[in-house]
């Protein structure tokens, strides 16, 4: 089982935005972290009770219904791939695909049977973004469109992606997907610019505004899910692990997530008997990419240019919030 993570490494000033206002009625325990915009200690978390997945596929199904106003409607013919070695990466006639990550489907349900202890165990792992505490994908975008909000929710800004793809480079998970011919790219210089946009689970932040829960949470026949303030979550998880003789996976990845897994058998079996390739992430030991060096001194290069995209952001998401409404199309 793994312990609770080590201090991180804190770029706090680079990762300032907005906080969400809205008028809030229910969960007060949710809604009061979502909506807060000064402390840290106040970032969301969820934890996934895996015993209880049935991989029923209500929370996919859930995701596409609550988030299909901000999947991408692409301009075909593409233009020219910049450089022309990048592929091509068109989902739009594969809307259906539900069995990996994709700009059309932001959450999957991995299966696998594993033997622990003499017993055989069918485990459902439902994979999205894990909203880790210090983002590489956030802290190394090199335009500053994504982002990781004060409630802890880490979103990708589609009008301000050109689909360079960095965001999925640096994720130890590959989760970002990228669909060409759509976003700003389009408006610029398609041939010399951008490749697309970057899609991926935004935790439902329009529906945590309003103090409802996620789409994929709320639907849960079995409620797999439970989300919260960190503190509390990850105690919750922690407690949840010891009572069940259990694994954790989310504590310590990545110099730690947004996202609890606790599990009956170890990560180490679930890792290896999961299918993992392109789109399929892996439950594999992942160190603080953030404390890696090169990271550290990318992060600071691009911080000046992040920096003046987080006032633009901040200025659309403050017009967005005013007008009751934001535009999620590309
Ligand atoms: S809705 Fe709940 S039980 Fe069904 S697949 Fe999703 S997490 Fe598992
Ligand atoms: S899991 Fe990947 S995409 Fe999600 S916040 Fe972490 S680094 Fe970013
Ligand atoms: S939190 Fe929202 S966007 Fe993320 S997987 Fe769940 S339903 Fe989809």
């Amino acid at each position: 089982m793994t312990t609770p993570s080590s201090p991180l490494l804190s770029r706090r000033s680079f990762l300032k935005t907005l906080g969400v206002s809205a008028a809030v009625t229910a969960m007060p325990s949710v809604a009061a972290a979502a909506t807060d915009s000064t402390s840290s200690s106040q970032e969301l978390a969820t934890v996934l009770d895996l015993e209880k997945c049935i991989a029923c596929g209500a929370c996919v199904d859930a995701c596409h219904e609550a988030n299909a106003a901000k999947f991408p409607e692409p301009q075909k013919p593409f233009p020219t791939m910049y450089p022309p070695r990048v592929k091509v990466s068109d989902w739009s006639d594969k809307r259906d695909v539900n069995d990996r990550l994709t700009p059309y489907n932001w959450l999957f349900i991995q299966s696998a049977q594993v033997e622990h202890e003499g017993q055989s165990y069918d485990i459902n792992v439902p994979r999205r973004c894990l909203h880790c505490t210090n983002p590489p994908c956030a802290n190394l975008c090199p335009f500053g469109a994504a982002r990781k909000q004060e409630n802890g929710v880490v979103r990708i800004e589609t009008d301000l992606c050109l689909g360079g793809a960095k965001c999925k480079t640096v994720c130890p998970w590959d989760i970002p997907q990228r669909q060409t011919g759509v976003g700003l790219y389009l408006r610029l210089l398609p041939s010399f610019a951008g490749n697309g946009v970057m899609y991926k689970c935004d935790r439902c932040y329009d529906r945590l505004t309003k103090g409802e829960k996620p789409a994929c949470i709320e639907v849960c026949p079995q409620e797999v899910q439970t989300i919260g303030p960190r503190d509390e979550m990850l105690a919750l998880a922690q407690r949840m692990a010891k009572e069940k003789n259990g694994y954790l996976y989310g504590v310590e990845e990545n110099g730690g997530t947004n996202t609890f897994y606790v599990s009956p058998v170890p990560f180490e079996k679930l890792n290896a008997a999961i299918d993992k390739g392109p789109g399929k992430p892996s439950l594999s030991v992942v160190p603080n990419s953030m404390e890696n060096e090169e990271n550290i001194g990318y992060a600071v290069m691009v911080a000046p240019v992040a920096g003046m995209v987080a006032g633009l952001w901040k200025v659309k998401s403050f017009l967005s919030n005013q007008g009751g409404k934001e535009n999620h199309h590309d």
